[in-house]
């Protein structure tokens, strides 16, 4: 049987399996729900089951499996510690569980990582040595590749862009400090800083483009935003100025040769973000030459992560190859 490297990725509402071979060309991927209400082991038997039937229809066997979980994660110990979207996740030892049903190695990291390490491999960051990745999603999040490795600092919790503070009398973030990049920019944000606006009483297309009040999200504040609503518009500017002030900060402290930006904030706005990012960005730089800040898109949609799981799951099976073969 032929050897396959198996790549997971986790996230709050969706699960990407996927399984490659040692070429590094995905040979098969299937999506299942996030059963959140079923537990978390019962969530990892049916991901096993997946891989299993996966590898079987292939004629496969597995060498090594990478995951993409939302962070906090004790990746050396191989737990997840109860993320925002996850959590009853709290002490989870994931990497075990799969180690255990597939007798194989298994790496684990934060989905920001290995979407970072997705781009940087298949996507927008091929070709370079030092990339910033950020996601602009429910939350933000980052990835830092130096010489084409992923920086993980103390406790993995490199490259939390979306924690790096912007506005130190701003309101309470998740993770329990104020004015976090996160409480502006993020998707959720948008659509509370909307909705505060709205209830204020200020005029708005928003309020016919969504049913009540409740249901305004970011879609909402964009939709508007292309219709030249001018409260969503200032809403967006704000947003966009943000993300332009933490995008600047990393790239002062890494000065990387490209900052590539994902997410389904992003990915649904497109040159909405980037064309204010490309313009603001350079305003907050003043060490790096204006015409070496190059921000891209990320290229391969809601798949970098599951790549990333792949690399991760590559390179952990060469890393054991070498040390057995040594
Ligand atoms: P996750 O955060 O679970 O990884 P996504 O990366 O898909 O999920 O990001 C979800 C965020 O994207 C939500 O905040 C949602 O409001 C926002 N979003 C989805 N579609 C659009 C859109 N058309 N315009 C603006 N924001 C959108
Ligand atoms: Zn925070």
């Amino acid at each position: 049987m032929k050897e396959a490297i198996v790549g997971i990725d986790i996230g709050g509402t969706k699960i990407a399996v996927a399984l490659g071979n040692l070429s590094g060309e995905k040979l098969a991927i299937r999506n299942l729900p996030t059963q959140t209400e079923i537990g978390a082991y019962a969530v990892i038997e049916s991901v096993s089951q997946a891989i299993e039937e996966m590898l079987a229809e292939h004629r496969l066997k597995p060498v090594s499996i990478g995951i993409g979980c939302p962070a906090p994660l004790d990746i050396e110990n191989g737990l997840v510690m109860s993320p925002s979207n996850l959590r009853a996740w709290n002490n989870f030892p994931i990497v075990g569980l799969f180690r255990d049903r597939f007798d194989v190695p298994v790496i684990l990291d934060n989905d920001a990582n290995t979407a970072a390490i997705g781009e940087y491999v298949y996507g927008a960051g091929r070709g370079y040595r030092n990339i910033v990745y950020v996601t602009v999603s429910t939350g933000i999040g980052g990835g830092i590749i130096i010489n084409g490795e992923i920086l993980h600092g103390v406790s993995a919790a490199a490259g939390e862009l979306g924690h790096s503070i912007v506005q130190p009398e701003g309101i309470r973030c998740n993770c329990g400090s104020n004015g976090c990049l996160e409480t502006i920019s993020s998707g959720i944000h948008i659509a509370r800083r909307a909705r505060e606006r709205l209830k204020n009483g200020e005029a708005s297309l928003m309020n016919e483009l969504a049913a009540s009040l409740e249901e305004v999200t970011a879609k909402t504040v964009v939709e508007a935003v292309r219709q030249n609503d001018s409260l969503a518009v200032e809403i967006w500017d704000e947003t966009c100025r943000f993300l332009a002030i933490g995008i600047g900060n990393s790239i002062s402290l890494i000065a990387p040769e490209a900052v590539i930006i994902g997410g389904g904030v992003a990915f649904a706005t497109g040159e909405l973000l980037l064309a204010p990012l490309r313009q603001l960005v350079p305003r907050y730089v003043s060490m790096v030459p204006a015409d070496k800040i190059n921000i891209l898109p990320a290229e391969l949609g809601g798949e970098s992560g599951i790549y990333g799981a792949l690399v991760l799951a590559k390179k952990t099976y060469l890393r054991n190859y070498q040390t057995y073969a040594v």
